[in-house]
């Protein structure tokens, strides 16, 4: 986790000092350039299959029109090297279908467009005469296409473009209809041609690095901003005091309860709890020894209730409100007994109380029925009588809402 963080501002640190950087002298290295080629990978390969789909297309119906169109014997001489494509293009398709390892796909791509360049070269070289170097031309066009539009390391692309040129000169020195020098100069005159192309071909990879880059600043910038908005809506809906919810986030947890606003609210119970004479505790213990009483009945209520399912908020100065789902009356009592007692027998001092040397504190309990009109309104005002019951009829102890014998319990309870 916390490697994961330095990882993260290590990341964040080189984007931005690449981002600072003039346009032309961005180079991504590490972990970016790895995040770089997995972004645009699919993209890349995508191209790359296309482009030799295409071209082993084109090859088998242009050696298919040559058939029509040329002489027997020199359409014939160039199907043997033009069925070299084909195969060549598929076994190169294949391995660009999925991911591999980088030294795997360079060498099968480079591979892959040398041999198709030598085919092309070669249809020329054997038909001959003005085919010879017209073929070589249309080679260096095809590897032009290539450096164009694979976006794939320079290294690579500079690779491509050496073959291609090599093969060019190898094949001219070698052609009868051409001198020495004129071979030389057509290579060199081609050289600067294809110099031109592989660097444009770095701006336009340079420029979907800068893209990338701004990309992940972008994103870095968002899920700072998100992270930043949730501690935002988290302190906003907590009592800073306690830690706990507070009405704020009660309330809408009760709206949500309360069927997501279809107005058909799921059951559960409602305890709104008080505790006892505690005006009379910050009068003789002082407001600092009640703050820590406040935070000591939240951590009870909460260790009386079911983590995952409950919901308990501080509604008012020392009034806490509990929202429990699926339960029926007798469990809803039973759970505010539990925290009725609990808070007892936790021995808080109230020396002014006319109740019991200790904290206590009333429970009022109410239900709402599965599918029940109503509302939370209805609810927290029954929650609420319930409670002014309690008080009334001499505090520490829990009220249901409407129900005699719960009354009586209490009274035996209260020991
Ligand atoms: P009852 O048994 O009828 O509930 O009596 P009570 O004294 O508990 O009720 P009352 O409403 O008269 O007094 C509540 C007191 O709670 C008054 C207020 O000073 C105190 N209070 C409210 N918020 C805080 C708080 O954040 N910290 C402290 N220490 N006291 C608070
Ligand atoms: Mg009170
Ligand atoms: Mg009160």
């Amino acid at each position: 986790m916390q490697s994961d963080g330095k990882e993260d501002r290590v990341l964040t640190a080189e984007v931005d000092r690449l981002l600072a950087r003039r346009t032309r002298d961005i180079r991504l290295k590490g972990e970016i350039e790895r995040l770089f080629r997995a972004r645009v990978w699919s993209q890349t390969a995508k191209i790359i299959r296309a482009w030799m789909i295409w071209v082993a297309l084109l090859d088998v119906l242009t050696l298919a029109i040559n058939m029509l169109i040329l002489p027997e014997p020199v359409a014939l001489s160039m199907l043997l090297p033009g069925a070299i494509i084909p195969p060549v293009a598929i076994a190169t398709v294949f391995v660009w279908r999925q991911p591999r390892a980088a030294w795997f796909q360079a060498a099968s791509l480079i591979a892959g467009v040398f041999f198709i360049l030598l085919s092309v070269a070669l249809v020329g070289v054997n038909a001959g005469g003005e085919f010879y170097e017209r073929h070589l031309n249309i080679m260096l066009f095809v590897a032009i296409t290539a450096i164009i539009i694979f976006g794939i390391p320079l290294a690579w692309t500079a690779t491509i473009a050496a073959l291609a040129l090599g093969l060019y000169l190898v094949f001219q020195l070698q052609n009868p209809a051409i001198e020495f020098g004129s071979a030389v100069a057509a290579t060199l005159f081609f050289a600067s041609g294809i110099f031109a192309t592989v660097a444009a071909r770095r701006i336009m990879t340079i420029l979907a690095q800068k893209t990338f880059l701004f990309e992940l600043r972008d994103r870095r910038r968002v899920a700072e901003l998100a992270e930043a908005n949730d501690r935002l809506l988290l302190l906003a809906r907590t009592d800073p005091l306690t830690g706990i919810a507070n009405r704020r986030w009660m309330t809408e947890t009760l709206n949500h309860l309360w069927g997501n606003g279809n107005g058909r609210p799921d059951g559960f119970a409602m305890l709104m709890c008080d505790i006892d004479h505690f005006k009379k505790l910050n009068d003789h213990l002082g407001h600092a020894d009640g703050d820590r009483c406040l935070v000591e009945v939240a951590r009870i209520i909460q260790d009386n209730v079911r983590r995952d399912l409950d919901h308990v908020a501080r509604y008012g100065g020392e009034e806490f409100l509990v929202l429990l789902p699926e339960v029926d009356e007798e469990k809803a009592v039973s759970v505010a007994e539990r925290i009725r007692e609990g808070v007892e027998a936790a021995a808080l001092r109230n020396p002014g109380s006319p109740v019991s040397r200790r904290v206590t504190i009333s429970i009022g309990v109410a239900l709402q029925t599965p599918g029940e009109t109503g509302s939370p309104e209805q609810l927290q005002r029954q929650a609420d009588e319930a409670l002014y019951l309690a008080k009334e009829t001499g505090r520490n102890r829990v009220m249901l809402h409407g129900s005699e014998p719960v009354v009586r319990k209490s009274f035996r309870s209260r020991g």
